[in-house]
């Protein structure tokens, strides 16, 4: 097959290392963004350690651009060849990926680091699908990356600002004019001054439609532009002002009070109205109110970000630090226990893993480089997929997960212990990150800790409202996250990291490995890079895999949900998928695995039944190696039981006569039954041990027994012993098939003769069989 063609040509040029890496690169990482077939061009986003790399593959000006480090450094051909575009070759047709395997030679590779048309370009192709899918929230995020360079991105700005605010996203509307003007962009908004006074104009009349969360942030992006903008259009808006000041809605209160006296010295300028606008006893009752607010909240347990970004607007307001920050100082003090709690179940339900998948503790030999440390793993762990998984959690990264940051070994030192024999009192950067984090307190790691993350086999069922399209729901399987975020243990590694919703009744019940429904388009991005997501339910297996055979959208983990689609889109064939997902090395880590490939091979069997013409033509093709999969597809299996026939040879002559399926069948069963009367007519010695008549007793070939079990009985009793001196020849009886199972059961092995002693006891288990023995002295 040319598929291990290509893997052969890799191996022998660049190492099995590197083609085992690629192979095992996580294809949710990958992002095609557009594919044309021939001549190839591709365009392609790589998500790796939290950094974007874009690969394009131009096949008819022979050129491939990519900006992976590996790609940038080095400058020989075979160096400059990296995982990610060995992974886009394996991604491909397999003919197609050795043509340019065979060509590489000749192909120019390109890299811009800075300023680049073509990253952006991608960029904006992937902002036009998720705004063509009503995903605005992504849409927005990718035309944010692709502007590189704002000189020449003026059409994306005004893209930008003109999306978000005709769909109301005043969050990422604000908080992008923000970032423009940090970034010196603010020449570039000027054109766009009309968009910014409508936006401001939309977000005043919609106050009251946000989570008071949500407003606070927009007014901390509009803190950051109000300087360097003209507002002088406010004149008309005093009345406005005027009203909200009065309101009963504590947003629309919040935002008018607040935003006068943030800017109360531009505000006068512009009208002498607003000098007095806000009454004394309005501006003491909101202090009042949004102190006990704070207050309230900091019982509630809300997370941190809000009560940070409440206190910095404090001060416009003129509320004192002395009455609330002690208060907050502990509260502070108490999320930082907790997020070391959470660190701690980390580390627990890890050292569970090690004792339940026998992970040995091992000395590594940490040395020092730069900033990092490298280390010599022990081949036996390496072997072991369970050290795999936990060594990646911890952070090691890069060729043979050699690699880990001081600062990953200083946050996860208590794991970091139990895993290695090594002596780290030698490195004081290591204790320095520790102490930050953990001060000087030590903690144990308890195995039984963990247990509470192990998930349960528990049979969810897919009720989620009718209402919950494809279009709308995806499966994320979540995954134990390399550090905690927000509180979450989980997430979900995709083009960006995503956590679910700390507003989820589910949330502090999602464990590892979990397979859920959640809301396709994020519910809001932090920083660009961190996505939540609403989860609706959990799944069970059999609704994740109907869904995803339903053309739902998922993100992948451990549980092989891409082999669905390529088997239903016919890239792979059933047998190969079944093959693949047996075969999986990770099973034995992999929570109630063989309960998921039970329910696959339903899907499998399902999918077999309805396109049985397909799969036949391909297995026709080469029947040596496909005799098991064809019993499969005919539903054979079971029928054939107890019979070791040679079915290559009669599926070949069966196969010769060109019929469908169907008649195939049958056409197969005949020449079955045909074989085995011939085997019966011509009774050669022994011929019968193919029979296993106990495994047959439920198939139709049981049918033949009777004859058999004579055949076996007139061989036996027809076939000398000879006896000379005093010794007993079996070496003719042995070729029978009572004469072979009573040597066996004797365990007489290769032996050929017996003596009287020996012979006796081979006369006495034939008797009880009820065969008479032939001897012949010689
Ligand atoms: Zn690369």
């Amino acid at each position: 097959m040319s598929d291990s063609k290509l893997k052969e040509l890799i191996i022998r040029r660049l190492g099995r290392d590197l083609y085992y890496k690629a192979k095992d690169f996580p294809n949710n990482n990958i992002n095609i963004i557009t594919k044309q077939n021939d001549p190839l061009f591709i365009r392609v986003i790589f998500f790796d350690n939290e950094r974007d790399f874009h690969l394009i593959v131009d096949e008819e000006r022979k050129e491939i651009f990519h900006d992976c480090p590996s790609f940038l450094i080095y400058s020989s051909v075979d160096k400059k060849i990296c995982i990610h575009f060995l992974k886009l070759l394996l991604l491909l047709n397999e003919s197609k990926a050795l043509d340019i395997f065979k060509e590489i030679d000749n192909y120019e590779f390109t890299s811009e680091d800075f300023g680049s048309q073509r990253k952006s370009t991608n960029f904006q192709i992937l902002a036009n699908v998720c705004f063509k899918n009503d995903n605005d929230i992504d849409g927005l995020n990718y035309l944010s990356k692709a502007i590189i360079d704002q000189s020449q991105c003026a059409s994306i700005i005004q893209k930008y600002l003109k999306n978000s605010m005709e769909k109301n996203l005043f969050i990422e509307f604000f908080e992008f004019l923000q970032e423009g003007y940090q970034n010196q962009w603010g020449t570039y908004f000027k054109k766009y001054n009309h968009l910014i006074k409508q936006a401001f104009q939309k977000l005043i009349n919609s106050l009251d439609k946000y989570s008071f969360y949500n407003l606070l942030r927009i007014i901390n992006s509009l803190d950051g532009i109000i300087n360097k903008k003209d507002f002088s259009f406010l004149l008309q808006h005093i009345d406005k002002f005027e009203e909200m000041i009065h309101s009963s809605d504590l947003n629309k209160k919040y935002f008018a009070i607040y935003f006068i006296k943030k800017n109360y010295n531009t505000l006068i300028e512009i009208s002498t109205q607003f000098k007095n606008i806000i009454p004394k006893n309005q501006l003491n009752y909101l202090k009042k109110l949004i102190l006990n607010y704070f207050i309230e909240e900091i019982e509630n347990f809300i997370v941190i970000d809000k009560l940070i970004l409440m206190e910095n607007q404090f001060k416009v307001l003129g509320i004192s630090e002395n009455q609330y920050k002690d208060k907050f100082e502990d509260y502070k003090q108490e999320i930082n226990e907790l997020e070391k709690k959470v660190y701690l179940k980390k580390f627990a339900f890890l050292k569970l893993l090690m004792h339940k998948y026998n992970v040995k503790i091992t000395k590594v030999d940490f040395r020092k480089k730069r900033n990092v440390y490298v280390v010599n793993h022990e081949p036996e762990n390496l072997k072991n997929p369970t050290y795999i998984y936990i060594i990646k959690k911890i952070g090691f990264y890069g060729i043979n997960n050699s690699t880990i940051k001081s600062s990953d070994l200083g946050i996860n030192y208590f794991i970091v212990k139990e895993l290695f024999l090594d002596d780290f009192s030698k490195f004081p950067d290591i204790f320095y990150y520790k102490t930050q984090f953990w001060g000087d307190q030590d903690y144990q790691i308890k195995a039984r800790d963990g247990i509470s993350l192990l998930s349960k086999s528990k049979e969810y069922s897919y009720n989620i409202d009718k209402h919950y399209t494809n279009e709308r729901v995806m499966i994320i399987e979540w995954d134990l996250a390399k550090k905690p975020i927000k509180g979450s243990i989980i997430n979900a590694y995709s083009s960006q990291i995503i956590i679910p919703d700390q507003n989820s009744p589910l949330f502090h019940d999602l464990k590892p490995f979990d397979l859920c429904y959640c809301i396709k388009s994020p519910v809001k991005i932090e920083a660009n890079i961190i996505k939540t997501v609403n989860v609706i339910t959990k799944s069970s297996f059999k609704d994740a895999i109907k869904s995803v055979s339903n053309g739902m959208e998922f993100i992948e983990g451990y549980y092989p949900l891409s082999l669905i689609k390529s088997v239903i889109n016919k890239e792979i064939n059933p047998f190969k998928a079944n093959k693949l997902v047996t075969n999986n090395p990770n099973r034995r880590f992999i929570p109630h695995y063989t309960k998921f490939i039970k329910e696959f091979r339903k899907f499998l069997f399902k999918f077999i039944e309805e396109e049985k013409d397909y799969i036949f033509d391909k297995l026709k093709q080469n029947v040596k190696d496909r005799v098991d999969q064809i019993l499969i597809l005919l539903n054979l299996s079971n029928k054939l039981n107890g019979m070791n026939l040679p079915y290559s040879q009669i599926i070949e002559k069966t196969i010769e006569q060109n019929l469908t399926i169907t008649s195939f069948k049958d056409a197969l069963i005949k020449e079955i039954h045909k074989y085995i009367q011939n085997i019966l007519r011509e009774s050669e010695i022994g011929a019968t041990k193919i029979f296993n008549l106990k495994k047959m007793k439920n198939t139709p070939f049981i049918k033949y027994s009777d004859k058999i079990l004579r055949i076996r009985k007139l061989e036996f009793q027809n076939t000398p012993i000879f006896k000379s001196n005093n010794y007993y020849d079996l070496s003719e009886i042995k070729e029978t098939y009572y004469g072979a199972k009573i040597a066996n059961l004797m365990g007489l092995g290769k032996k050929q003769t017996l003596s009287l002693k020996g012979y006796n006891k081979f006369n006495e288990l034939a008797k009880r069989l009820n065969l008479e023995i032939k001897l012949i002295q010689k």
